[in-house]
C-alpha cells in the first residue's frame, strides 16, 4: 500500500476540506472506547465550549499532520485542503494489516462544517470496507441528514450549559437525535461539578423521547492537568440516577486516552 496521494490529486467530484490530522490511535471516549480506530480531524467549530480539548480543531491549519504507519506518529504534512479521495487513501494507508482499525472516526473541530466533502469521503470509505464513526456535537441536524446514509455510529454530544458556559441547544440537539437515530447512535454529556439535576432530567427526557434504548454516556469534565475530573464521584452516581429514572442505558465514562496519556 502506497504513501497517500499528494493533495491536487483529483477525486471523482473533488471537493476538498481542511484536514488537521489523519491518524491511528485508542478511542477515548464513549461507548466504543479501547477500539482502535483511525481518526480524521477536520478543522473548524460552530461552538466555544469552555472545556474543549482540541482548539486545534477550531482553526484552519495551513497544512494537514498525516501520520504514515499506524502507531509510530512519523507524521508527514500536506497543504490544506484535502480531497475526499486524498484522506480515503491516507486512511488507506494506515490501515496495516487491512482491518487494523474498528473504523475510521470523523471528527473536529465540527466535522458537519463539511457536509459536501463528508458526502464524498463516507462513501468512499464504506466502499473500501470501513465502519464509519462520527464525532459530532449535535447541533446540525440539515447537515447530518445529508450524510447519514453513509454513517454507521454517530457519538453526539448534548451540551450543557453549565460546562460549556455557552447557551444551551436543547431543540436542535432533539432534531439531530431524531436522525442520528438511524445509525448505532449514542449520547455523551460532558458534565462539571455545577451542573445541575434538572439539565440532567431535560437530557434524559429528550432522549428517552426519541428513543429510550439509546445508550447516554455521562463523561467526567477533564481538568487540564488530564488525570483529574471537575466533578465528584458522588455527583456522577447522582447524575447518572437522574437518567435512569428515563433511559435504559446509562454510563459514566472518562476521557480515557487522557487518563492514559494515549494522543
Ligand atoms: S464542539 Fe467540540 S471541538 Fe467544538 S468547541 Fe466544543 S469541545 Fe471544542
Amino acid at each position: 500500500m502506497g504513501k497517500p496521494s499528494s493533495n491536487n490529486e483529483a477525486g471523482s467530484n473533488a471537493s476538498a476540506a481542511p484536514i488537521v490530522e489523519i491518524f491511528s490511535s485508542i478511542q477515548g471516549e464513549g461507548l466504543r472506547a479501547g477500539e482502535r480506530h483511525c481518526f480524521v480531524r477536520l478543522a473548524g467549530c460552530n461552538r466555544a465550549c469552555a472545556y474543549c480539548d482540541t482548539p486545534l480543531g477550531r482553526s484552519v491549519p495551513e497544512n494537514a499532520r498525516i501520520e504514515q504507519y499506524a502507531t509510530r506518529r512519523d507524521f508527514e504534512e500536506s497543504k490544506n485542503p484535502l480531497t475526499a479521495q486524498n484522506v480515503r487513501n491516507a486512511c488507506m494507508n494506515l490501515d496495516l494489516p487491512p482491518g487494523f482499525h474498528h473504523a475510521a472516526a470523523v471528527t473536529g473541530g465540527e466535522p458537519l462544517l463539511h457536509p459536501d466533502f463528508l458526502g464524498e469521503l463516507l462513501p468512499l470509505l464504506k466502499q473500501n470496507g470501513w465502519t464509519t464513526l462520527l464525532e459530532t456535537n449535535g447541533t446540525l441536524p440539515d447537515e447530518l441528514a445529508s450524510i447519514i446514509d453513509s454513517v454507521d455510529v454517530v457519538s453526539m454530544d448534548m451540551k450543557l450549559e453549565s460546562a460549556t458556559e455557552e447557551p444551551a441547544g436543547f431543540d436542535l440537539h432533539e432534531s439531530f437525535l431524531e436522525i442520528a437515530a438511524q445509525t448505532d447512535v449514542y449520547v455523551k454529556l460532558v458534565v462539571v461539578e455545577k451542573t445541575t439535576e434538572a439539565e440532567l432530567a431535560a437530557a434524559g427526557k429528550i432522549v428517552a423521547g426519541v428513543n429510550k434504548a439509546i445508550p447516554l454516556i455521562i463523561q467526567p469534565c477533564t481538568k487540564p492537568d488530564g488525570r483529574s475530573f471537575a466533578v465528584s464521584q458522588d455527583s456522577l452516581e447522582n447524575f447518572a440516577a437522574i437518567c435512569r429514572k428515563y433511559l435504559g442505558r446509562v454510563e459514566i465514562i472518562p476521557q480515557l486516552h487522557r487518563l492514559h496519556r494515549i494522543p
